[in-house]
């Protein structure tokens, strides 16, 4: 009988042997009545008030000894697993094939999907390969040269190329789940994502993986061509019969649009195609970087120094109060960097990174305060009703974009990033900055004069009193960037329950920028589920 145990408490240096050991005194059985074992989760419970820390196991076993009674939540029969996804064998390749726009989690897991399902796809992205962009990115980083086409948001890996790489799951969708990190492990991550509860990777290890993906849907006749822009759609009565890629036109009825939330040339083009979008609610705010040690104590009190513990993290959140609006932390990166981030001349956005060992001594999140499109379409006195949203759905482009360019030219106007540390926001200085940061092109500046007012309020009411919550934070420690544009799309491209456009059939939009996804393994999952249902309708 397989069985799966949960809430298995071991020591931190834990042998397969010990594990063994402790599921039957769980279970009150032999140790050779329990074999093949399967870690599924590994989360870890480092709350000051243990002994020592402990990781929690879920494990699945064979299990031989005598009858047992299930305990909800404990001991229970392992589901059966999951039936692999299969699809009818396609041969030859149909022509023409699909195109997929956008080399980002869900343009590559949908080409990838599309791959193994038979067709070949073409992979279309206007930046450039990982190893190429790389060196774009670092000059950008160095000297502030911005390369419009390839840079921190577009190219191979798409936005969350340099990032933490966290695989933050809130989807139920555990079989879609594990397949993408199956990908990502035969692609070279380490298996540990496989069963840890908060998975990452690191912009090092992503810049590994990523490549050895697209080799993959090579491997399975796909094509991928790189510096190549989607510049406009063919559509006929409502079908999808081509795209324009880079001045060429491609025959096509199948376009998977991943272009990420960052593509505002895409969503004009759509827009002016009559493609249907509407105006989404989102998110904005500052990046906040405080020493990584005092996060560490905070979260994990004396076992601080534990280097199995790894760099701590935190989610933070505020409650709306006294005409402040909901807080909340978003994308921390333990021991990363605050990085500048921008795909077009004169505007400006921060993000985080870390490398795999998150070893760096500061770590940063972002905290955001929600924008509601009220605030942006028409007067914000004006109710944003349906028609409205539906009317001018690249307003909310215009807000982020008013930001970015304060943020810009605060900056320097050579993409330092504005800075200023928390105190200094708080009483509304310019002030300087540690010598001791993250970021080495930061600005000082007074971020009152890049964030909305309401922003602002919002933060300098929140800020003080979450970072109270880690406890031990000086504010003097703490150092702001501004400003957070991009954490979620301002559009939402509407679709049908099948995954296409409400307006042109064989048009999927996918991913974070079709404004149904958020997150590299959101994404992901979208872009792989769009085309699962094609490949199944098609069969
Ligand atoms: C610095 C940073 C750090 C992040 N860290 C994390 C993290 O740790 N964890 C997490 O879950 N999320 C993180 N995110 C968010 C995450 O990266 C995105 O949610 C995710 O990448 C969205 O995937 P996507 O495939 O939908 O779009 P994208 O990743 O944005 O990819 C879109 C791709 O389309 C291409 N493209 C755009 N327009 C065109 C065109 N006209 N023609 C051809 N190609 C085009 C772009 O060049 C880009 O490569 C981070 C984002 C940033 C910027």
């Amino acid at each position: 009988m397989r069985l799966r145990v949960n809430q298995i408490s071991m020591r931190l240096n834990y042998s397969d042997s010990d594990v063994i050991k402790a599921i039957a005194e769980e279970l009150h059985c032999k140790t050779n009545d329990i074999s093949n074992p399967e870690i599924l989760r590994r989360s870890i419970d480092a709350r000051k008030k243990n002994q020592s820390p402990r990781y929690i196991l879920s494990v699945e076993i064979d299990y031989s000894g005598r009858p047992l009674s299930e305990t909800p939540g404990k001991i229970e029969k392992a589901p059966r697993p999951e039936p692999p996804l299969t699809f009818p064998l396609l041969s030859p390749a149909p022509t023409p094939p699909p195109i997929v726009v956008g080399a980002g989690p869900a343009g590559l897991m949908a080409a990838l999907t599309l791959a193994e399902a038979g067709y070949k796809p073409l992979l279309i992205e206007r930046g450039a390969e990982t190893s190429d962009r790389g060196q774009q990115v670092a000059a950008f980083w160095k000297n502030g040269i911005l390369d419009p086409e390839s840079n921190v948001l577009y190219g191979e890996g798409g936005a969350g190329l340099f990032s933490d790489g966290k695989l933050t799951a809130r989807s139920k969708d555990r079989a879609r789940i594990r397949r993408f990190f199956e990908t990502l492990v035969a692609s070279g991550a380490k298996p540990d994502i496989l069963i840890d509860a908060m998975p990452h990777i690191g912009t090092d290890d992503l810049s590994r993986i990523i490549p050895s993906i697209r080799n993959r849907i090579w491997e399975l006749g796909g094509a991928c061509a790189f510096n190549s822009r989607l510049e406009g759609l063919h559509i006929e009565n409502g079908l999808l019969r081509g795209v324009t890629v880079s001045g060429k036109e491609i025959r096509t009825d199948a376009c998977f649009l991943a272009t990420g939330h960052s593509a505002r040339s895409v969503y004009s083009m759509l827009h002016e195609s009559g493609v249907p979008l509407e105006a989404k609610p989102f998110a904005v705010g500052v990046r906040i970087e405080i020493p990584q040690h005092r996060i560490d104590s905070a979260q994990y009190g004396k076992w601080a120094h534990l280097p199995q513990l790894g760099a701590a993290s935190f989610r933070l959140t505020r409650r709306e109060e006294n005409g402040a609006r909901n807080c909340y932390s978003f994308c921390m990166c333990p021991g990363g960097e605050v990085i500048s981030c921008a795909s077009s001349e004169g505007l400006l956005t921060s993000n985080g990174m870390s490398l795999s060992a998150r070893a760096k001594p500061f770590g940063n999140a972002a905290f955001l305060v929600p924008v509601e499109t009220s605030d942006f379409v028409g007067q914000a006195s004006q109710p944003a009703h349906e028609q409205t949203r539906m009317s001018a759905p690249l307003s909310g482009i215009e807000f982020q974009k008013k930001m970015e360019r304060a943020a810009y030219e605060a900056g320097g106007a050579d993409y330092g990033l504005p800075a200023a540390r928390l105190i200094d926001f708080l009483e509304q200085n310019k002030g300087d900055l540690p010598a001791e940061r993250s970021c080495a092109r930061a600005i000082p500046a007074l971020l009152q004069d890049i964030l909305p007012e309401f922003v602002a309020e919002t933060l300098h009411s929140a800020i003080p009193k979450m970072l109270k919550e880690l406890d031990g934070t000086p504010f003097e420690e703490a150092l702001l960037y501004a400003s957070e544009t991009r954490s979620s799309a301002p559009v939402r491209i509407l679709r049908n329950s099948d995954g296409q456009s409400i307006g042109v059939r064989g048009l999927y939009p996918c991913g974070e920028g079709a404004g149904y996804a958020g997150g590299i393994v959101s994404s992901a999952l979208d872009g792989m589920k769009l085309a699962e249902g094609f490949a199944l309708s098609r069969k």
